[in-house]
């Protein structure tokens, strides 16, 4: 395939930048401190930048004024973002573009099955759709996966293999409620914002498949990935906007960093407990170190903290 014509960019340096990209479909939870965290350190410790993106692509899950309260928090916390907040919903026209790219290189096809006929086949999506012609719509629009990667290499998690389903299947560019789909945006922001590496949560190890696909497609070289564990109340019961978890309250703020630098690993002092919030940022970029992570992928709650109101007050 030639990258001719291609409509993606890259934006070459050689400073780091990380990224925290929330979806605002609520407001952000202890866990998702703990990953904005983590991404914030590693940026400062590196002398990097540190960029805020809200995923706001996928319009019925938005909760409004949930993008404000994000900054809101993050402000609260500490988090102080480089450069403009970077809005996926006006990179739709891009996205588009890269869309008709794939097109004209017949990279993509249309696929219209439904979920259920999809559920119907078993496993994950098998392709069926790859050599069918004028698919009628409404249809979703999926990527040849040629390539299927089946692991990588993660700063935290070590090498991760990829579940052979997952690894091979035709995913979704674009869905057929005409919204872009997450690997998509995702990857083309990174690869936009110049992204050098990506922290985020161990939910989203195995999807990071698709997105370092789609990198190889561009030839772009890909970002590291560092993927935290996901704090859980109870074993297998994360902390997420779908488990309802209590959003973050901002007159805590010294106590949920205490926290959070305790579940990324660090040991801070007890006297920390009385420190402002620039104090506890500092003493995190000075003092957290990345091999401080437990290389798992999830965390309970109250193997970390030993303040059971606390931890009732968070999840
Ligand atoms: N917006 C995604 C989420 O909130 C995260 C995207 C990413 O970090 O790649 O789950």
């Amino acid at each position: 395939m030639s990258l001719v014509d291609c409509p993606v960019t890259y934006l070459e340096g050689d400073r780091y930048r990380g990224r925290f990209a929330p979806s605002p479909s609520g407001n952000l939870h202890f866990g998702s401190l703990c990953t904005s965290l983590a991404s914030y350190l590693r940026a400062k410790q590196n002398n990097g930048q540190w960029l805020l993106r809200i995923d706001d692509i996928d319009t019925p899950r938005i909760v409004p004024g949930s993008a404000q309260n994000i900054q809101n928090t993050l402000l609260a916390h500490g988090l102080v973002w480089d450069e403009d907040v970077f809005l996926q919903s006006e990179q739709i026209p891009r996205y588009r573009d890269v869309l008709s790219w794939l097109e004209s290189q017949q990279k993509v096809y249309r696929c219209n099955c439904s979920r259920k006929a999809i559920r119907a086949l078993g496993t994950n999506y098998t392709g069926v759709c790859r050599d069918k012609r004028d698919v009628t719509a409404p249809y979703a629009i999926r990527f040849k996966n040629d390539l299927a990667i089946t692991e990588f290499e993660d700063v935290v998690q070590g090498m991760v293999s990829i579940d052979q389903n997952v690894a091979s299947e035709d995913f979704v560019l674009w869905r057929r409620d005409d919204l872009v789909a997450y690997h998509l945006a995702a990857a083309l922001d990174d690869i936009e914002q110049g992204i050098t590496e990506i922290v985020r949560g161990a939910d989203l190890i195995q999807p990071s498949a698709c997105q370092l696909n789609l990198f190889r497609l561009f030839s772009i070289p890909s970002p590291k990935y560092l993927h935290i564990p996901v704090a859980e109340s109870k074993k297998g019961f994360k902390l997420s906007k779908q488990n309802h978890a209590i959003e973050l309250n901002n007159q805590n703020a010294r106590d949920n960093l205490f926290y959070a630098l305790r579940f990324i690993g660090a040991a801070p002092p007890i006297e920390l407990r009385t420190a402002s919030v620039d104090e506890l940022i500092q003493w995190g970029i000075s003092h957290w170190r990345v091999q401080m992570l437990a290389s798992s992928t999830a965390i309970l709650l109250s193997e970390i903290i030993d303040n059971k109101e606390y931890i009732d007050s968070i999840s």
